[in-house]
């Protein structure tokens, strides 16, 4: 789906599909330099990491496994708690991997630095973390994000697996939603 064919319910347009793809290579080429020569575990975050675990993996020039988790924060309102339920675990043993967390965006930070501390427990050799987006509150966490792709303004965005209501998440590239479709 493109911009346009929704774009009454958008503000501003953030990145097209090409400058996440751009922006998706230069972190792979960090990705190859650190890992090379290691058998890379790329875990996925379900849902929204779909789309950047899709390009990610076929971009980086390194043999790697593919595992995904499912998650969700617990707790009223629309901010995470930091308390997470796993709602679909992985299937491998994570005993001395190493694992790269692939993740759409970070806000609080809260649920990456949960799952991070989770998959490390599991005997984890290393544990890092790759998040295509970044929020300015994620800075207020402890949370070492190794790989970031871009630092965005605190509004709420859909597009390229992130969703609104599980809408949104075909659109090829990232915008801000419009305030009308969520009052
Ligand atoms: P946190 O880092 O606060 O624990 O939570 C991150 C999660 O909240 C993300 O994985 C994503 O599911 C959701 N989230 C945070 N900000 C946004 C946003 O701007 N748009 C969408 N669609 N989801 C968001
Ligand atoms: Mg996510
Ligand atoms: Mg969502």
């Amino acid at each position: 789906m493109e911009f346009s064919d929704v774009e009454s319910d958008l503000t501003d347009i953030l990145f097209t599909q090409d400058e996440i793809h751009a922006k998706i290579a230069e972190m792979a080429r960090q990705i190859e330099a650190d890992y090379a020569g290691e058998k890379l575990l790329l875990v996925g975050v379900l849902r929204g990491a779909v789309m950047v675990m899709a390009d990610l993996a076929r971009e980086l020039k390194l043999p790697l496994e593919m595992d995904w988790m499912a998650v969700s924060s617990y707790g009223a309102g629309t901010q995470s708690s930091g308390v997470v339920r796993i709602l679909k675990d992985l299937d491998s043993d994570l005993e001395g991997r190493k694992v790269l967390i692939v993740e759409d965006i970070i806000d609080s930070g809260l649920t990456l630095s949960w799952l991070r501390a989770n998959l490390e427990s599991r005997g984890a050799e290393s544990v890092e973390i790759c998040a295509l987006l970044r929020k300015p509150d994620a800075a207020k966490v402890e949370v070492d994000v190794k790989y970031a792709g871009f630092d965005i303004p605190n509004a709420f965005v859909v597009g390229y697996g992130l969703d609104y209501a599980e809408k949104y998440r075909n659109l090829r590239g990232i915008a801000v939603l419009a305030p009308h479709v969520y009052a």
